[in-house]
C-alpha cells in the first residue's frame, strides 16, 4: 500500500502545479495550490523568469505561477501566469516597475486626515500605479477634522466617480461599514507610512487583539502586524494584500496614454481631442484643455496630472541605456 502511495506522489511531483504567491522574501515564495490546500516554499527555475523591459521582479504576492513539485513541500516555479490587475510603481534606486501586488479585485489606497495630512498628490500618483482594478480610497483618522479646502479636495474624487470611504482605526467609526466593501474580494492594501495602515489591517485581520498606538506598540511588536514586505492575510471572507508603508510613490513607466487612462473625468473628452495620440499638454485642438477651460476638468487635478506626465518625460533617457534592456535579477 505505501509504495503504491509513494508512486503515485512520485507521478504527481512530475507534473505542474498551479499557486499563488502569498509572501516573497529574497527569491523564496511562500505559495497556496487551491485544488490541494497545500503551502509550497518555492524557488524560481534557473533562478530567472521571464521580464518585460524595465521589470523589477518578476513575481509578486498575489502572482499564479506554476511549479514543478519536488518534494510533498517544496517545488521550482516555471513560468508566472498571466495578470488579471497589478499595483506597479517605479523603484527610483533600482530606475524599474516594481509590481507590488497582483490579481487583486481592488485596491483601498490608505490616506489620513492628520499625521500624515491628506496629500492629493500623493493619492494621484498611487492611482496611477492601479493597473486594471477598482479603488476604494479610505481617509483614515477621521477622528481628525479635515480643514474645510481638504474636504473639497477629498470630496471630490467621489464625485469623480470613485468610491470613498471615512474610518477611525482609532474609535472604530465606519470599521464595518468598510468591512463590508472588502467581503468577497481580494484586497491590496496601499498607503504612505503613518497613515495607519497597519491599525486597519490589524483591526480587520486580528480584532481580537487589543490595539495599541504607535509609541506602545514599540515595546509589543511580537504578535502585532507592522509590515516591510507584502502578505496575504485572510479572515472570514476578507483578503488582503499587504504592502510595505512608503514614502512615496512613483508612477510607474507606461504609455503616456495609460497615465492619461489613470485621470478618470479625462476620457469623456479625449476622444475628442485632434490628435489621436494626445498628451493633453501642449497640443492644439486637445479637447480635454478645452474641457479645462470650461471649467469642467478640476485644475489641481490637472495640475496633479502634468506633474506626473512630467515625472514619466524625465525618465524617459534611462530606458535608452542598453543595460535595462537586460532582464538582470
Ligand atoms: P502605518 O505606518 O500606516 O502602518 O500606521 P500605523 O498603523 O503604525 O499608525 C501610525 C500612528 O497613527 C500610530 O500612532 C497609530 O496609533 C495612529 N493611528 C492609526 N489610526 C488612527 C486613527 O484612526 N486615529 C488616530 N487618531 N490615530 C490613529
Ligand atoms: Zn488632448
Amino acid at each position: 500500500m505505501r509504495e503504491v502511495c509513494q508512486s503515485a506522489s512520485l507521478v504527481l511531483h512530475s507534473s505542474s502545479v498551479k499557486a499563488q504567491i502569498r509572501k516573497a522574501i529574497n527569491n523564496l515564495y511562500d505559495a497556496y495550490d487551491e485544488v490541494g490546500g497545500k503551502h509550497y516554499t518555492l524557488r524560481i527555475k534557473g533562478k530567472k523568469l521571464p521580464l518585460e523591459d524595465f521589470e523589477y521582479n518578476p513575481l509578486a504576492v498575489g502572482d499564479y505561477v506554476e511549479f514543478t513539485p519536488y518534494s510533498e513541500t517544496e517545488g521550482l516555479i516555471t513560468a508566472r501566469l498571466e495578470r488579471k490587475s497589478a499595483f506597479v510603481r517605479w523603484n527610483v534606486k533600482l530606475e524599474k516597475n516594481q509590481t507590488i501586488a497582483a490579481n487583486m479585485d481592488q485596491v483601498a489606497i490608505i490616506t489620513s486626515a492628520f499625521e500624515p495630512p491628506f496629500r492629493p498628490r500623493f493619492l494621484d500618483r498611487a492611482l496611477s500605479c492601479v493597473q486594471s482594478c477598482d479603488v476604494i480610497i479610505v481617509m483614515n483618522k477621521c477622528d481628525f477634522d479635515l480643514t474645510e479646502e481638504e474636504f473639497e479636495r477629498w470630496a471630490l474624487y467621489h464625485k469623480l466617480g470613485y468610491r470613498i470611504i471615512a474610518v477611525s482605526a482609532a474609535t472604530g467609526e465606519n470599521i464595518e461599514e468598510f468591512k463590508d466593501l472588502l467581503r468577497g474580494r481580494t484586497t491590496a492594501f496601499v498607503g504612505q507610512s503613518g497613515v495607519g495602515k497597519s491599525s486597519l489591517v490589524n483591526l480587520i485581520i486580528r480584532p481580537e487583539k487589543k490595539q495599541v498606538t504607535g509609541e506602545i506598540s514599540q515595546k509589543y511588536q511580537r504578535g502585532r502586524h507592522t509590515t516591510n514586505h507584502a502578505l496575504y492575510l485572510e479572515r472570514d471572507d476578507i483578503r488582503i494584500i499587504d504592502t510595505p508603508g512608503v514614502r512615496e510613490l512613483l508612477v510607474p513607466y507606461e504609455d503616456k496614454s495609460v497615465l492619461a487612462d489613470s485621470f478618470i473625468e479625462f476620457s469623456r473628452y479625449a476622444g475628442e481631442c485632434e490628435y489621436s495620440s494626445c498628451t493633453h499638454s501642449t497640443e492644439p485642438g486637445c479637447a480635454v484643455i478645452r474641457a479645462l477651460e470650461e471649467g469642467l476638468i478640476d485644475p489641481d487635478r490637472y495640475t496633479s496630472y502634468l506633474g506626473l506626465l512630467d515625472s514619466l518625460e524625465s525618465r524617459k533617457p534611462g530606458y535608452l541605456r542598453t543595460k535595462f534592456r537586460k532582464n538582470k535579477q
